[in-house]
C-alpha cells in the first residue's frame, strides 16, 4: 500500500462502544438486572456504575446507545476504513466484547430482506461495489475462521490448517490455499456469507464447540486500476512507476478485513477441564496479543508485537502504519455483568 506519511492519530486504533439494547429476560428481571451504564453522547463518555458510591467514567471516539441504528455504527465505525480502502489502503474494523453483547449483529448480520438491520460486512461491499468500475477493478472475498490457532476456511470447510504467509519483501500477508471469490454483486455477497454462516454453525457442533469461542475473519481484496490515470502518480510508489512505462495500466491493490472476534468473557472460571482449558488458553492467547499490538500503536511504539498469535500475524499488514483501523466494543446494559462489562471497556480504553 502507498505511504501516507499519517499522523500519529491516523495510525491509532479508533474506538467506539455499543450498548446493546436490554433482551427480553433483562427487561422481565426489572431491578435485578438494573442498568450499570450510562452514556453522555456530547462529550463521548460513558459512566460505568459499579454500585451507589463508585462510578468511572471513560472517554472513546464515539458511543452509541441502545437505539443507534446499523447505519449510523457503520458510518462513524467503518466507512472512514471503507473509503480509504477504496484509495488503496489497507484496513481492519473489529467488534471485540461478552458473548451476546452484539458483535454478530454489528458486524455480521446479513439483513437480507430489511436493509435497516444490515451489518458492516453488508455495508461495507455494497459501499465497494457501488464504488467500483467492474471494468477494470475486482473485488473479491475470503472467509476465515480461527479456533484454537487453526486457520479453517469458511467459503470451503474442508480446508483447514490454513498456513499464514508474509512475503520477506513487501511485508504482504497472504493464506495460501483459502478460496478467494471473485464478487460481482450484492446477492453473491449474501450467499457467500450465508454459506460462511453455515460453515461455521456446522464446524462448530461437529467439534462440539460454541461459535463464540472463535474469531470470525472476513477479508476483502480489492484490485482497481480505473482511477489511476486521472490521478497524479503521488499514491502510487516509485518502484512501480520505474518498472511500469507510462502506458500500462497500473494496479493499486488493498484489503479490508472484518473480524467477529471471539467472545472475550474469561472461559477458566466456569471450571473446564481438557480441551476446553487448551481452547480458554489460545482464546486468552489472540485476544491478549491483541491488546497488547493496540496498546503499542496508542503509544506509538515502534515495535508492534504482532508475531505473538494468528490473529495478529493476519492482521499485521492491516494494522497499524499507513492502515486505518476501527474497533467497536458492545457490552450489556446490564450491571449482571458488571465485571465482563469493565474489562471489556478498560480494553478498549487501551487503544486510547
Ligand atoms: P455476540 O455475537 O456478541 O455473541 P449477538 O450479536 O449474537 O452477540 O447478539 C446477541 C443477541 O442480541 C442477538 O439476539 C442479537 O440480535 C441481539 N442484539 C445485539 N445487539 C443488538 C442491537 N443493537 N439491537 C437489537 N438487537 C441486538
Ligand atoms: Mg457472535
Amino acid at each position: 500500500a502507498p505511504e501516507n506519511g499519517g499522523s500519529t492519530d491516523s495510525c491509532r486504533v479508533r474506538v467506539a462502544v455499543r450498548v446493546r439494547p436490554k433482551n427480553s429476560e433483562e427487561l422481565a428481571h426489572g431491578a435485578d438486572f438494573d442498568s450499570c451504564v450510562e452514556l453522555q453522547p456530547e462529550s463521548k463518555r460513558l459512566k460505568l456504575k459499579k454500585n451507589n458510591w463508585s462510578c468511572e467514567s471513560y472517554k472513546f471516539d464515539e458511543v452509541f446507545s441502545e437505539n443507534a441504528s446499523q447505519k449510523r455504527v457503520y458510518e462513524v465505525v467503518a466507512k472512514p476504513v471503507v473509503e480509504s480502502v477504496l484509495e488503496g489502503y489497507n484496513g481492519t474494523v473489529m467488534a471485540y466484547g461478552q458473548t451476546g453483547t452484539g458483535k454478530t449483529y454489528t458486524v455480521g448480520r446479513l439483513g437480507k430482506h430489511d436493509p435497516s438491520e444490515r451489518g458492516i460486512m453488508v455495508r461495507a461491499l455494497k459501499h465497494i461495489i457501488s464504488s467500483m468500475s467492474f471494468e477494470t477493478d475486482r473485488v473479491a472475498i475470503s472467509y476465515l475462521q480461527l479456533y484454537l490457532e487453526s486457520v479453517q476456511d469458511l467459503l470451503a470447510p474442508e480446508k483447514t490448517n490454513i498456513p499464514i504467509v508474509e512475503d520477506a519483501k513487501t511485508g504482504e500477508v497472504s493464506l495460501p490455499g483459502a478460496a478467494i471469490v471473485e464478487i460481482k454483486d450484492l446477492e453473491h455477497v449474501f450467499q457467500l456469507l450465508q454459506i460462511g454462516e453455515a460453515n461455521r454453525h456446522a464446524s462448530n457442533t461437529k467439534m462440539n464447540t460454541e461459535s463464540s469461542r472463535s474469531h470470525a475473519i472476513l477479508i476483502i481484496h480489492l484490485q482497481r486500476s480505473s482511477r489511476i490515470k486521472e490521478e497524479n502518480s503521488c499514491s502510487l510508489s516509485n518502484d512501480t512507476h520505474d518498472i511500469f512505462p507510462d502506458d500500462l495500466p497500473l494496479v493499486l491493490k488493498s484489503k479490508l478485513l472484518i473480524v467477529d472476534l471471539a467472545g472475550s468473557e474469561r472461559i477458566d472460571k466456569s471450571g473446564s477441564e481438557g480441551h476446553m482449558i487448551e481452547e480458554a488458553k489460545f482464546i486468552n492467547l489472540s485476544l491478549t496479543s491483541l491488546g497488547k499490538c493496540i496498546n503499542a500503536l496508542a503509544e506509538n511504539s515502534p515495535h508492534i508485537p504482532t508475531r505473538d498469535s494468528k490473529l495478529t500475524r493476519i492482521l499485521r499488514d492491516s494494522f497499524g502504519g499507513t492502515a486505518r483501523t476501527s474497533l467497536v466494543v458492545t457490552i450489556g446494559p446490564s450491571s449482571r455483568h458488571y465485571s465482563e462489562t469493565s474489562s471489556t471497556i478498560l480494553f478498549g480504553q487501551r487503544a486510547m
